[in-house]
């Protein structure tokens, strides 16, 4: 091989690199996404963290598009604890499935330097769902920019589509603060899950509800933390603990950039609701179960501009870590607490101290 040769082949190894480097553009968490790449996200999440990412598929739409969710944690082969978070149940509200996306995003981060985090993903899988109503949502990007519900057909009596998701689970259903007329953005549907997303999440978190510790479901827009019920006449078995965790949630979020969020029961801070997935996940059993209304306050709504998407994301981080950690430390390490405390007590009445043991 000539010197020439060698240079001409050794360019054209180099410009395969680069162009293999520019392809891989690093995905930007702080725009707004439409459906098909926020699918192409989840790929990629999977084959950047085999060992940790695996794509679940648990449903279809309306529409016949299959619902996925992200199975994040380390595969132990035991059987693990769980906490569900699930975005875009309502289709404007656009800065759900960027949080989403962004907690997946941390969470692996977090993963690679921070030992809490690897023994949370040791103790428990995450199971992520970027967007649950994919219908809804691609729909609130082609045609209607404010939709909210999903995009079935309403009875054949009425000439409007769409069920209320969030009033369509078994819980307390077409009671209170929904609507029987189909056009109405709050209709609750023909019956309790007649709804094919609603029948996904109820299937799959159902199926395995003693494994999960925590629910959490993420909307905008009021900047709350919603704690079941929804219908004014019932109280969570654990009201005060869900208040007490819920709050603290909301001072961690007010320390990353000052936002105020504020705690309650629906009826009690926004307005009374049945049917809803939250209020179905408590009732199923699962002792934290939350909805995070995120930014803002109504000056931009549902439209919550791009520039707002980092902060929003990086206080909702917090407040949701917050009741993550808190669950898991409920479930592993009050075991380990226990166990240190014990055996300090057994230490102290032999009179050993504590510079003795190292
Ligand atoms: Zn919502």
């Amino acid at each position: 091989m000539t010197m020439l040769n060698f240079v001409g082949l050794s360019l054209v190894v180099l410009s395969a690199i680069e162009a293999a480097a520019v392809e891989r553009v690093e995905y930007d968490y702080y725009k707004y996404h439409p459906m098909p790449e926020i699918s192409k996200w989840m790929s990629q999440m999977q084959t950047d963290y085999p060992d940790l990412v695996h794509i679940v598929d648990y449903g279809k739409t309306y529409e016949k598009r299959t619902i996925s969710l992200l199975k994040i944690g380390q595969n132990t082969g035991a059987k693990k604890k769980a906490i569900w978070m699930d975005c875009g149940i309502h289709a404007r509200e656009w800065i759900a499935p960027a949080f989403c996306q962004y907690f997946v995003r941390e969470i692996l981060k977090a993963y690679k330097t921070d030992p809490k985090m690897q023994d949370m993903m040791k103790n428990m899988d995450f199971y992520v769902t970027p967007v649950l109503n994919m219908d809804g949502y691609i729909y609130s990007w082609s045609t209607n920019r404010l939709w909210r519900k999903n995009r079935s057909p309403g009875p054949a009596s009425c000439n409007c589509s769409g069920t209320d998701l969030n009033r369509n689970f078994d819980a307390n259903w077409g009671t209170i603060g929904v609507s029987d007329n189909c056009c109405s953005n709050i209709y609750c549907g023909t019956g309790p899950v007649s709804e094919p997303e609603a029948q996904a999440v109820t299937y799959f978190v159902g199926s395995r509800k003693e494994d999960f510790l925590c629910f959490l479901t993420i909307h905008s827009y009021g900047q709350l933390l919603l704690v079941p019920y929804g219908h004014p006449n019932y109280t969570a078995s654990n009201y005060q603990e869900l208040m007490d965790v819920g709050l603290a949630a909301a001072d961690a979020i007010k320390k990353v950039h000052g936002k105020d969020y504020t705690v309650g029961a629906s009826p009690d801070v926004l307005y009374p609701n049945s049917g809803s997935s939250r209020d179905w996940a408590r009732m199923s059993g699962i002792p934290l179960a939350y909805t995070f209304e995120l930014r803002d306050n109504g000056t931009f709504g549902f439209k919550l501009p791009e520039d707002q998407i980092q902060p929003t994301c990086e206080e909702a981080y917090s407040g949701a870590l917050h009741i993550i950690t808190y669950a898991h430390d409920k479930t592993f390490n009050g075991a380990v607490a226990t166990a240190v405390a014990t055996l300090w007590t057994i230490l102290l009445a032999v009179g050993v101290t504590g510079s003795s043991l190292m």
